[in-house]
């Protein structure tokens, strides 16, 4: 049997839901369905889960609570009377507006889309809804608890008849809090549901053909990825490529349950399948040979350069300037070295809090110089193949040299899968292209 999910835009409006309900009618093993709040229907529209965000805001700054709210309700009316769905949504409308406006967390403000969703989608399909508050559990200090989730999961799934719809993204804490996973996170909630009834795939529905070999909006109709193994994919949707969530991994790959990103508008492509790394890497599945799989990346990050004469030498260096950013909760990204210097890049902080940063390594670190460089993304390059192919790294130097582009840090990591750039962020987007054009237009 399979897990189904379905990304905002398969959920924007009435045209997409019977798209939804023809994908699940024709699939006898679609038997549970994971929902994400309805997305944007065109270009400048807004997704329902910030509409509620913004619900939560204004009710907080004292503005026009029943205005921003009658924004959500219609999105949902329109869908149910365009489809002449048999739900009467009132009820829930008032309970979620007495909710937020009687001062409910900005989790629950949040939520509420997939949960709307949920139940329009569960009434349309004639399945059971099933809240996710239910089954997906967090501890009080906000940290996920996987296994108590797929406990939970199981129990209650195994007691569906023709097949559930669960909304994504939110869950509960023991204390009984709403709380979401980050952005994007319904596929998290697709992934767990996956491993909990044992599914033979987690199908990841979206409004592309598949995960790309880089990010669409960069590089035109960039070849959609065949196959990708877990590691693959966690490399590249941890450094951007935010067409499936960064820990949507994790659940699935307890059980080696294949991943597929499909085009819920144009369900007749392949789409993309991320398989177990150890399965691939032992020859189980096969693909096209090829130097990388794919290039994501990000932008925005702060580099601190640290210099010390006998750096080298002076034990506890290291511990000392990543304390000063754990004081400020901050996690490094990468920590290039040399005898003498050391830097360190992290997602760029607010200036106050990189002016205390650079204050307190100073003092607790006493280098001969720092300076600091804004305004850097990170660029990671991924593949297996990168492994037995000699000059992967002089190719991305001469991609990037032709195209003009400053390379500011080169970091290959122990894996030998994954070698990642810093260049400046005005130079993101050329040098995402120069990759591709290197790596994809002349690969051999
Ligand atoms: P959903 O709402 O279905 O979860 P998302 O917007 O989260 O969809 O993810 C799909 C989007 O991810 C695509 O429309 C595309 O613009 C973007 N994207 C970024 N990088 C990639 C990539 N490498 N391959 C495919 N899509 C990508
Ligand atoms: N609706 C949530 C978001 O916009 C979760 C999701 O779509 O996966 O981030
Ligand atoms: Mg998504």
């Amino acid at each position: 049997m399979k897990v189904l999910k379905f990304g905002g835009t398969s959920m924007a409006n009435a045209d997409s839901l019977r798209q939804v309900r023809d994908i699940v009618a024709a699939d006898s093993l679609a038997r549970f369905v994971v929902v994400s709040a309805p997305g944007k229907r065109a270009a400048g529209d807004t997704k329902v889960t910030d509409l509620l965000y913004d619900c939560y805001r204004t009710r907080r700054a004292g503005g026009d609570f029943e205005k921003a709210f009658a924004r959500v309700e219609k999105r949902f009316t329109d869908i149910v009377d365009a489809l002449g769905c048999d739900v009467d949504l009132q009820p829930y409308f008032k309970q979620i507006a007495y909710d937020i406006d009687g001062g409910a967390s900005e989790d629950y403000a949040a939520s509420r889309g997939e949960y709307l969703s949920a139940i329009v989608m569960a009434a349309y399909l004639g399945y059971t809804f099933i809240d996710a508050k239910d089954i997906v559990k967090f501890d009080d200090d906000g940290a996920f608890d996987a296994e108590l989730t797929n406990e939970l999961t199981a129990r209650v799934l195994r007691r569906v008849g023709k097949g559930a719809v669960i909304p994504g993204f939110y869950g509960q804490t023991h204390g009984g809090m709403i709380k979401t996973f980050s952005r994007g996170g319904s596929d998290v909630t697709g992934a767990i549901v996956a491993r909990a009834v044992g599914a033979s795939v987690y199908e990841n529905w979206t409004d592309v053909d598949g995960f790309m070999t880089c990010d669409p909006r960069i590089v035109e109709n960039p070849r959609v990825i065949e196959m990708l193994t877990y590691r693959e994919l966690r490399e590249l949707s941890y450094m951007g490529a935010n067409v499936l969530h960064p820990e949507s991994i994790f659940p699935v790959r307890k059980s080696d349950i294949p991943i597929r990103v499909r085009n819920t508008f144009r369900p007749e492509a392949p789409g993309t399948m991320i398989v177990a790394t150890n399965k691939f890497l032992s020859g189980e599945y096969t693909r096209r040979a090829s130097t990388i799989t794919g290039i994501a990346g990000k932008k925005n990050f702060t580099a601190v350069h640290l210099e010390k004469q006998m750096m080298n030498n002076e034990c506890g260096f290291g511990r000392r300037v990543l304390s000063v950013l754990e004081r400020h909760n901050i996690s490094f990204e990468h920590m290039p070295s040399g005898i003498d210097t050391l830097t360190v890049i992290f997602e760029a902080a607010s200036e106050s809090v990189t002016n205390e940063i650079l204050e307190e390594l100073r003092l607790d670190c006493r280098p001969d110089r720092i300076e600091l460089v804004r305004n850097l993304s990170l660029i990671a390059v991924v593949g297996h193949g990168m492994r037995s192919k000699k000059g992967t790294a002089m190719r991305i130097f001469q991609g990037l040299y032709k195209a003009g582009v400053n390379i500011r840090m080169i970091d290959q990591g122990s894996s030998e899968y994954n070698v990642i750039i810093a260049v400046e962020d005005a130079d993101y987007e050329n040098a995402i292209r120069a990759l591709y054009a290197e790596f994809e237009e002349h690969e051999e």
